[in-house]
């Protein structure tokens, strides 16, 4: 992949990852965007304002799929993929009703998030995700609400509930698809046991990840 020209999909692991978008209601302090300059593994994340279209994730995809087929289509980017909630779920719609060629409907499809979206939209957006979203992964990251808002570093609007958004969006999606994952990052002074208590708590299987690892959402 060229790493000047910005990726719209990207390949790690035995993913095809979507770069939606750069937004983020958050600043986390683990957040590699900056340290990496937008790269991701050789990988050119910075769109420029430049969001891609559902059709043109789909083609892109296509061709990915038609050079080696992937296990699952990952939507995390620099930026938090539901601020294009809409752009999301047309394009998991597009691979799920087989109107994705040649990407089988049968493909695993994966959201990466910071948990907000149900504060963002002012809704509860899972049941949307409903047959669309086969596993999300929540960044939850502590059980404390004081030590949520230091390590996401939300907007304004978004700082004093935050937490308990994050939490009703995790327990939404532990309820109504078929796999939820609450994750935290090692380190940040974080009481693990307390986190995956929180996790198990909310309905979802807790996940510690390293520092610098599968950045994004
Ligand atoms: S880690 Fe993800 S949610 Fe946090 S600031 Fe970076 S892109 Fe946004």
């Amino acid at each position: 992949m060229d790493a000047a020209k910005p990726s719209v999909v990207y390949r790690y692991k035995n993913g095809l990852y979507v770069n939606l978008t750069n937004r983020c209601p958050t600043a986390c302090v683990f957040c590699v965007k900056n340290a990496w300059k937008m790269d991701y593994r050789g990988s050119n994340l910075d769109l420029s304002g430049a969001e891609p279209s559902p059709a043109e994730i789909i083609a892109l995809a296509g061709k990915e799929w038609a050079a080696a087929p992937f296990e699952e289509l990952v939507f995390c980017g620099f930026g938090e993929p539901t601020m294009r909630l809409e752009a999301l779920l047309t394009t998991a719609r597009l691979v799920k009703r087989g109107k994705a060629p040649p990407i089988p409907p049968a493909t695993r499809v994966r959201l990466n998030t910071n948990g907000l979206a149900n504060a963002v939209w002012g809704r509860n957006v899972v049941p949307e995700m409903k047959g669309l979203i086969d596993s999300v992964h929540v960044s939850l990251n502590t059980s404390d609400p004081a030590q949520w808002a230091a390590l996401m570093r939300p907007m304004e609007p978004w700082a004093a509930t935050g937490f308990e958004k994050v939490k009703e969006f995790i327990r939404e999606a532990s309820l109504l698809l078929p796999e939820t994952f609450a994750t935290a990052v090692e380190g940040n002074g974080v009481d693990i046991e307390q986190f995956k208590a929180l996790a198990v708590k909310l309905g979802a299987e807790p996940r510690v990840r390293p520092r610098l690892d599968e950045e994004g959402a």
